[in-house]
């Protein structure tokens, strides 16, 4: 059985209760985890927050050279942790080896850029005087995660927060804790209860993390639904409250574009990780003139792709997390499918696998925007595919979604590259190259897909509290203002 990391210990849930991890390609256990509840999160919130005094205050080269150290710790351990990730989560083995490298670098840029970036000098108001702003942590922060990418995802909260000098607690979903969990040998270097975890299910675990006094600011990645309770939580307590949440990204297709390269390029923004990716391509607008084309190759590149047990080699695609995830897939292709749409691809599990919750990457046509597919998050392996009469349409038809995750458009001509990044809401915008992250660019959600900014300075920023200081350093100078304004004579 794995354990939860909390004060520098490996601990079991204080009532001893623990939860199966499944395999979701073979539905097998991999291993139980502790199921921690209130009890769990108080110990782990009471650990944080008696390391942060001395955390706070310890010097930022410390700091970097203890994130540094432990980027290279996970850079040794690689391979075992992304077959454990492949195991619980189900991505290929590759894609799991990519996201470790991820993780060590998200780490090593947080250490440097935590060094850095301390505040500002500002103009005073009179003479004598000097202000300047202190940026601050905040304290102990709950980093709440979800599954797809649970690593990453991690790590882009963890070491931010870290970095800005505050103390965490971070629970990662109930299907895949263990990766997270020997995720933590690398930080037994850190001084004890500067970073914890608990894992836990959903709510069980998760809410008293975000109800938690001591705790100061969360930072969740899910689910609109979910995001929604904890920010009525935390806005409950008055507390900062960072969202990153789903999307319902579109892909547009220009005319005068190499037709192979954009299908490719589409097949990886929609069926990477089986489109459980937060900025997974969910809608496609396809200028007409193309359109027909475009299809055709979207069509043959995508039933060439190869899906399979994702610990063996040569396969482009595992199972798709749980049963849950995929039932809600199937359903959302069954309705668009009786309002009209037509399967062209897939659409269906494939028949070689009597276990696992796989299901064939789909491509559909005849959709229309009333479709459930076109406005809500999909979360799956789902391409619906929409002829537009030209690019002005495709960019208001894109744009037309309460989300703002990412968008990415492929096209040759810079006026439409230009018009379409300007018009659509979206948090990232890929031209020509999709789904490419980058540790020192932000990322976040537009209009309802989420609240603040990950990665980069603003990252950081969102970790941190400003603290203007004002100094007047000879003291008793008259100033224009309080208190010396009593001192007026009489009129
Ligand atoms: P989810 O909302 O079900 O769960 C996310 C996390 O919250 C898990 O750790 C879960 O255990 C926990 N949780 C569940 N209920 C809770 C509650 N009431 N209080 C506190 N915590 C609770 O999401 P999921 O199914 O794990 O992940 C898929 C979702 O995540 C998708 O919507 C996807 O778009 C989104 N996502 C967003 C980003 C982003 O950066 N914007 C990245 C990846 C995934």
């Amino acid at each position: 059985m794995a354990q939860m990391w909390i004060g520098n210990e490996w601990r079991s849930a204080a009532d001893g209760r623990v939860f199966e991890v499944r395999n979701p390609a073979t539905e097998e256990v991999v291993d139980t985890a502790p199921r921690a509840g209130p009890a769990d999160v108080d110990r782990a919130v009471a650990a944080a927050k008696a390391a942060f005094p001395e955390w706070r205050r310890t010097p930022g080269l410390e700091k970097a050279d203890k994130l540094h150290h432990a980027a290279r710790s996970i850079r040794a351990d690689r391979e075992g942790l992304a077959i454990l990730l492949t195991k619980e989560g189900g991505k290929p083995l590759p894609e799991n080896r990519d996201e470790i490298e991820w993780i060590a670098g998200c780490l090593d840029y947080y250490a440097e850029i935590g060094r850095d970036n301390i505040g500002r000098v500002i103009s005073p108001v009179a003479r004598n005087q000097f202000n300047f702003v202190v940026k601050e942590p905040y304290g102990v922060a709950g980093l709440i995660v979800p599954w797809n990418y649970p690593l990453l995802l991690l790590s882009w909260k963890l070491a931010a927060a870290m970095a800005a000098g505050n103390a965490v607690v971070a629970k990662p979903s109930e299907h895949t804790p263990l990766s997270t969990l020997r995720l933590m040998r690398h930080f037994e270097e850190f001084p004890a209860g500067v970073v914890n975890v608990v894992t836990g299910y959903g709510p069980e675990a998760g809410m008293p993390l975000v109800e938690h006094r001591d705790v100061e600011v969360v930072a969740f990645t899910g689910s609109q639904a979910t995001g929604r309770k904890v920010a009525v939580a935390c806005a409950h307590q008055l507390k900062k409250c960072h969202l990153e949440l789903g999307g319902n990204d579109p892909f547009i297709v220009d005319d005068g574009v190499d037709l192979d390269v954009a299908a490719k390029g589409a097949a990886w923004a929609c069926f990477l990780n089986m489109g459980q990716v937060c900025t997974s391509a969910e809608r496609f607008f396809v200028v007409g003139k193309v359109f027909d084309e475009f299809v055709d190759r979207f069509c043959a590149y995508t039933k060439g792709l190869r899906i399979g047990d994702p610990m063996g080699p040569d396969v482009d695609l595992g199972p798709m997390i749980s049963a849950v995830q995929r039932e809600k897939v199937e359903t959302k292709v069954a309705e668009s499918v009786k309002a009209g749409a037509k399967v062209l691809v897939g659409g269906k599990r494939p028949e070689r696998f009597e276990r696992g919750y796989f299901y064939e990457p789909t491509a559909l046509v005849n959709v229309t925007t009333a479709m459930a597919l076109m406005r809500e998050e999909t979360f799956g392996p789902v391409a619906p595919l929409v002829r537009c009469r030209d690019i002005d349409e495709a960019i208001a038809l894109a744009d037309a979604s309460e989300f703002g995750l990412g968008a990415s458009i492929y096209t040759n001509n810079l006026e439409h590259a230009m018009k379409a990044m300007e018009q659509i809401h979206a948090g990232t915008f890929w031209i020509n190259d999709p789904l490419t992250d980058n540790d020192a660019g932000p990322f976040g959600g537009m209009r309802r897909s989420g609240i603040g900014r990950e990665l980069g300075g603003e990252g950081l920023e969102d970790f941190r509290d400003s603290k203007h200081v004002h100094m007047d350093y000879v003291i008793g100078a008259k100033s224009y203002w309080y208190p010396y304004r009593y001192d007026r004579p009489k009129e």
